[in-house]
């Protein structure tokens, strides 16, 4: 069976868990966690970041420091995981949903000024595919309506966006907000974890007590104070030293699993282009492909139901991805649903092909031709 994902390990992994170990000190915040944040900050130009359990609960930790309050509107593309929704729910906001471009499943900047109330308090954008969403015209909606940015960048790691005046920012670096994943199947992987990036000033001092429940521990560590007390909301939302250790050794081969990916990625597209049974995926001028995911948008739901059965019988696993989240179950019980075509488009007719670091070429070839057997 050719599985649509398998988890990829450099080696280094259990080496630094056992380091890690030897250190005596395995809770959040040390050596590994401070050589990631160094790294990342270094690497992708983000002010700040917070290594955090999940992509979730870098979403959650977004919704406090936006100070989201009962009935305040969030839009959020429909198109997305429930976690770029849920974490504002948690704060009791109404979710607008929006909706997607007809040929891209990212949100359709065209809609989002028509959505906007005077209880609008942010946008929240998902770069679906690791493809950035048009963060120029985002950024000009938000200047406009006093909107706080949040990037839903959890599958967007090494990737970039280019502004109109030639200036090239990494995903993540460019909203006030931005949030990561390293869930087994995004690209840098720990399991489970994720990462809080703070490009606002204004929001660092608060996102280290938020993290660390509600303390100001970390001034503490930094000797900034001399004793360290309750003095805002948050969790525990930093991960300990033993995960942070294994995304280390992920981060050491972070260019050489990227080239790998791409590699793949160019694989698929090449081999599939002139096929007309479906449409590739669009990456607008403006954006990279850090090659998190490869999919095909098929014509309608029945082709490609056949074709998921079609590769199950040659034991290839191909997976659709999101429902849309405002005919979902939750959200319908207390709200209207729009109609929102595109985004119901994506969720009937996209279909994501098996990727991941160790897909061999024959195994590659092997998908692409029974796909262009049809
Ligand atoms: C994976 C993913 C998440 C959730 O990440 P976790 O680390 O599992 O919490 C959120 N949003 C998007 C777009 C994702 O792809």
């Amino acid at each position: 069976m050719i599985p649509f994902n398998k988890p990829y390990l450099t080696g280094k992994e259990t080496k630094y868990i056992e380091e890690a170990v030897a250190t005596g000190k395995i809770s959040g915040n040390g050596i590994f966690t401070q050589k990631c944040h160094t790294f990342f900050e270094e690497k992708y130009g983000f002010k700040k970041v917070l290594l955090t359990t999940s992509c979730t609960d870098a979403l959650e930790m977004c919704a406090i420091l936006a100070d989201i309050q009962s009935g305040d509107e969030i839009i959020v593309p429909s198109y997305t995981f429930v976690s770029s929704a849920l974490a504002f729910v948690r704060q009791n906001a109404n979710i607008i949903f929006a909706d997607s471009y007809p040929d891209n499943p990212n949100i359709d900047t065209d809609k989002i000024e028509n959505l906007i109330t005077d209880k609008t308090k942010a946008i929240v954008v998902v770069h679906y595919a690791g493809i950035a969403c048009d963060m120029e015209k985002i950024l000009e909606i938000a200047e406009k309506h006093n909107l706080i940015v949040i990037e839903d960048a959890a599958q967007a790691i090494d990737s970039y966006y280019t502004f109109r005046d030639g200036t090239k920012k990494a995903l993540g670096s460019i909203g006030h907000l931005g949030a990561f994943s390293f869930h087994e199947t995004k690209n840098i992987i720990s399991g489970e974890g994720g990462m809080l990036t703070i490009n606002d000033e204004r929001f660092i001092n608060r996102a280290e007590i938020i993290w660390e429940k509600g303390t100001n521990r970390s001034m503490f560590f930094r000797g900034e104070i001399n004793k360290y007390g309750w003095v805002d909301t948050g969790s525990s939302f930093l991960p300990s030293e033993i995960i942070s250790a294994f995304l280390w050794a992920q981060l050491e081969n972070i260019d050489d699993i990227q080239e790998k990916r791409r590699a793949i990625w160019n694989r698929y597209y090449e081999g599939l282009k002139d096929n007309k049974n479906f449409s590739l995926p669009v990456i607008p001028e403006f954006a990279t492909n850090n090659a998190h995911m490869f999919y095909i948008v098929c014509k309608d739901l029945s082709s490609r139901t056949e074709l998921i059965k079609k590769l199950k019988e040659n034991n290839i696993l191909a997976v659709f991805h999101y429902l849309s989240l405002h005919k979902s179950e939750f959200y319908t019980q207390k709200h209207n649903s729009r109609e929102l075509p595109n985004s119901d488009h994506f969720e009937e007719c996209l279909l994501r092909l098996p990727f991941y670091f160790e897909l061999a070429e024959t195994e590659q070839e092997k998908i692409i031709n029974i796909i262009n057997e049809q």
